[in-house]
């Protein structure tokens, strides 16, 4: 049996057996804070919506969302007719800031 080292992304925890391939990938990865990213944004959010249907059980959904007011989630409908969130993640944004750690 052999040992084998794994080098893992400091953001996102993401895997890989080559050095060079997580060094490449921390630079990259959007849980970096310097891509100023919603990954990595304390305004990001997962905003709970219900949703009201005709006849039907309204339905819980969860929407990416932004306290500075970016828009970044919505809501769509699928040929069925039933809601699913997008998103659009920005990156390189001004209305970024830190995680703050000692928030709940
Ligand atoms: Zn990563």
């Amino acid at each position: 049996m052999k040992e084998v080292i794994m080098y893992q992304c400091g953001f996102c925890k993401k895997k890989y057996s080559y050095k060079g391939s997580a060094i490449r990938h921390e630079k990259e990865c959007f849980h970096n804070p310097i891509h100023k990213a919603c990954a990595s944004c304390g305004n990001f959010y997962q905003e709970e919506k219900t949703i009201e249907r005709d006849n039907e059980y309204p339905l819980s959904i969860k929407v990416p969302a932004c306290s500075a007011g970016k828009e970044i989630g919505k809501v769509v409908y699928d040929d069925l007719g039933l809601p699913h969130s997008i998103a659009s993640m920005k990156h390189g944004c001004k209305g970024w800031i830190p995680i703050s750690e000692d928030e709940e």
